[in-house]
């Protein structure tokens, strides 16, 4: 077709770009029957009070179990959800399930613990998104307080009437609401005041260098500060060693989570971490 258009138009649709088109074609095909499939699984991974290592929750992660492609991260097929509008029934799909696990945890441990829900902008903005937090919290008989929603500051950046509306009934539903990747998304932070978040999770390239370059410990500790004193908890992602715990703890840091603690692991894993005992990691 492109070649009626003219030799300009031929030679830019070169064959790169039409294999390019046709591996996403191939792709969200393939993500439309994920769901049905059964292919797609959480990952958990644990957060933990800086003070005395005692696990407090976890944070679901999406992966996506292709027998083709192995097993997908989020970054590889997120964005395309996205787009593509999938990202409605996989979130749906990703709130039924963490909502089930961690009434199940709370159930088989006695520990209250608290499940984080990644949640993207086109599913924050769908009308039934409301709805379907109140349906996944009833279904599972899971109080609205054991759930956290992350959302990241580019959400935020349209300042629009809905947003503002949406966080609020949330709130009101007695749901968790945190930033997160806190100061990645290049927005005033004026919206703190009126959002009616809880907590705020640093962002790891913030963490990454804490205890090597002045700036981003200065950031790290002035974040904690500001986060404070509007009242929200702070939470350390990407805590990778020991000194960069250390560091947030002795900076007032409440909660932390990275590979230093554990990596992203399947339910079952999990569970088992869990009831061996080991709710409490060595600070
Ligand atoms: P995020 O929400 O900021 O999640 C943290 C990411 O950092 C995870 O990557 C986690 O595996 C990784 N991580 C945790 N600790 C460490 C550490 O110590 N070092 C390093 N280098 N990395 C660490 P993952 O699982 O690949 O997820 C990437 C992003 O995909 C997430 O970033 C989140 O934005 C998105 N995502 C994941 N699950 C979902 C989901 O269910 N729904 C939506 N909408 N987005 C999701
Ligand atoms: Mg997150
Ligand atoms: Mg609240
Ligand atoms: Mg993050």
């Amino acid at each position: 077709q492109a070649k009626h258009k003219g030799k300009s138009a031929y030679h830019r649709f070169t064959p790169d770009l039409n294999q390019q088109s046709r591996e996403r074609l191939k792709l969200e095909t393939q993500l439309r029957k994920a769901i049905e499939q059964d292919e797609l699984l959480l990952y958990y991974q644990p957060i933990v009070e800086t003070a005395n290592g005692q696990l407090v929750g976890a944070e679901a992660l999406i992966r996506w179990d292709n027998p083709l492609l192995g097993l997908v991260a989020p970054d590889k097929f997120i964005p395309l959800a996205e787009e593509t509008g999938l990202i409605t029934s996989i979130g749906e799909w990703v709130l039924h399930t963490a909502c089930r696990d961690v009434k199940k945890w709370h159930e088989d441990t006695g520990l209250k613990l608290t499940i984080a829900v990644n949640v993207s902008p086109r599913q924050f903005r769908d009308v039934k998104f409301i709805d379907t937090v109140m349906k996944a919290l009833e279904v599972n008989d899971l109080a609205g307080e054991y759930l956290e929603l992350e959302i990241t500051e580019r959400l935020l950046l349209d300042d629009s009437i809905e947003t503002f509306e949406i966080l609020h009934k949330l709130d009101a539903m007695g749901v968790k609401l945190s930033v997160d990747d806190f100061g990645t998304g290049y927005s005033a932070l004026s919206y703190l005041k009126s959002y009616p978040f809880d907590s705020l999770k640093i962002d790891r390239s913030f963490v990454k260098d804490v205890n090597t370059e002045a700036e981003d410990a200065a950031l790290v500790t002035a974040i904690i500060t500001m986060a404070h004193s509007l009242g929200l908890k702070v939470i350390g992602e990407g805590v990778e060693d020991v000194a960069q715990m250390q560091f947030l703890r002795a900076k007032g840091c409440d909660y932390a989570q990275g590979y230093y603690y554990n990596r992203p692991v399947a339910e079952s894993d999990f569970c088992n971490w869990i009831s061996e005992n080991r709710r409490a990691y060595a600070t």
